[in-house]
């Protein structure tokens, strides 16, 4: 008998315990400065044992993804939110590193194509959902709908939304439209998780700097992301309503220090492994008649050896 790979009921306690501190309860009005720290680490975590303690996580991860797939019943859908310079592609890079690509999905999403702008705001996320039994990430996701969007409207005059969905409360409606939408996937299998790698002015400061310094880093430097970086505090505003407006019993938000990558990546991977114990997927077990057919089959594979 294979041993069980799953985390036991006091790891996965210790994860629920680890994570608790980011999420953001349902309800809360958050305001990210003052709430959530982008240096914020767990006292008895070095990044020496950081490190071991992501790749021992990730064996197991991948354990309850072959799990996730052959019952193919739920299916999961990582959100990731940042910043220019937050490390959502080091994170998926790192963390999913341990998963089987067949079952994994990363999506990401860029300015709209004319033809995404021809339909509903949400029609370009439905498209890439996860289906059951997969893991579905989103780089960027809907949230950027009450982002980007929110702090450029002419994002949101380029979408050719009638006048009555213009109007004042906008953004209020677009958060009762998110949730709705998400409880909708909650109630029939697929389980929504949205991480926002939460950085300081300061440290992205020093990792555009790097994108600068570095010839090979310089493909993933752009112009824009500085004039971004003088919306700012626009930014931690539509960021802190959105998470105040959207963190669910169903589809909970977490914030991630990510001014230590190290740190942020185990972040995300106890976040994904909690939701995973939380739906702790089961291979689909095999009835009686099923193994008889199993065992007649067998005889007659073994009958057909070489002699
Ligand atoms: P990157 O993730 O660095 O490749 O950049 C993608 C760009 O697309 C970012 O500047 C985002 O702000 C932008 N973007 C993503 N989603 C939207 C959207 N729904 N509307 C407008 N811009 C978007
Ligand atoms: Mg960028």
């Amino acid at each position: 008998m294979d041993e069980d790979l799953r985390f036991d009921g006091a790891r996965a306690a210790q994860i629920a315990e680890f994570i608790e501190p980011l999420r953001v309860a349902p309800g809360r009005r958050v305001r990210l400065a003052e709430d959530f720290d982008p240096r914020y680490k767990a006292d008895f975590l070095g990044k020496k044992d950081g490190e071991a303690l992501l790749r021992t996580g990730i064996g197991v991860l991948a354990e309850y993804q072959r799990r996730l797939a052959a019952q193919e019943t739920y299916g999961v859908l990582v959100c990731l939110q940042a910043l220019d310079a937050g490390g959502k592609d080091g994170t998926i890079r790192h963390v999913m590193s341990g998963l089987n690509p067949q079952g994994v999905r990363v999506s990401s999403f860029k300015v709209p194509s004319a033809e995404e702008l021809a339909h509903d705001y949400l029609w370009r996320y439905a498209q890439r959902l996860p289906g059951r039994g997969e893991i579905g990430i989103f780089n960027r996701s809907h949230y950027e709908e009450v982002l980007v969007v929110r702090v450029h409207p002419d994002n949101l005059d380029r979408q050719k939304l009638p006048p009555s969905a213009r109007r004042e409360g906008v953004w209020e409606r677009r958060y009762r439209e998110i949730n709705d939408w998400e409880r909708y996937l909650s109630d029939n299998g697929f389980k929504v998780v949205k991480m926002f790698l939460n950085l300081s002015k300061e440290e992205q400061r020093k990792r555009f700097l790097k994108r600068i310094d570095v010839p090979e880093r310089n493909w993933k430097f752009s112009a824009a992301d500085v004039r971004e970086r003088g919306f700012w505090d626009d930014y931690q505003r539509a960021f802190s309503e959105m998470l105040s407006a959207t963190s669910t019993a169903w589809a909970p938000w977490y914030v991630i220090p990510a001014d230590r990558k190290w740190f942020a990546r185990i972040c995300a991977g106890a976040i994904l492994a909690h939701t995973l114990i939380g739906i702790d997927p089961a291979y689909p077990e095999v009835g009686d008649e099923a193994r008889r057919d199993l065992a007649e089959i067998k005889k007659v594979l073994e009958a057909e050896a070489p002699l």
